[in-house]
Order: structure tokens, then sequence, then C-alpha cells
């Protein structure tokens, strides 16, 4: 997924990509909110842009074999991890 996909969330993606332009991207990252406010895209957008081998100012290609994998979810680096029980949902 590119940042351009993702609905809203400038301000957040502004960050994002000023971090990586920096070279200050932290070992790990929590995106919070409400659901369907894009926290996933995000994600997925960010991880995508900070691997492209083609990235432009604001986003990434698309096109290079990284974001191909990233688009199928298939990259090796891309991994999920999910909340495993109920009291950890509240
Ligand atoms: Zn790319």
């Amino acid at each position: 997924m590119q940042f351009k996909e993702v609905v809203g969330q400038r301000p957040t993606k502004e960050l994002l990509i000023q971090l990586a332009k920096e070279h200050r991207v932290p070992h790990a990252l929590m995106l919070i909110g409400p659901p369907g406010n894009g926290k996933l895209g995000l994600a997925l957008a960010f991880a995508q842009y900070l691997n492209c081998k083609n990235k432009t100012e604001i986003d990434s290609c698309g096109v290079c074999s990284s974001c191909l994998k990233y688009k199928k979810l298939i990259h090796p680096d891309l991994h999920f991890t999910f909340p495993a029980g109920d009291d950890l949902c509240r």
C-alpha cells in the first residue's frame, strides 16, 4: 500500500516520511486510534516506503520488487502481530 492510498492522516504521513528522511526511525511504533482510521494502511504504507528501492520524497514507487512483495503481503520483512485474548482488547 502506498501513502497516497491511505485516506486522511496527512500529519501522521508527513511525520513518518520525515522520520525516514532523517534516518530516525525508532525500532518500534504503535499506531493507535478508533477502528477504521487507517492505522493498518498507514503501517503498511510506511513499511513499504522504508523498503522501497525507488522511493520519492512523498511515497514509495509501488512498482519495484520490494513494493510488489508488500502489495502481495509476502515481503520477508513484513510481520503481523495481533492481540491473542479478550482481556488484551479492552
Ligand atoms: Zn518501490
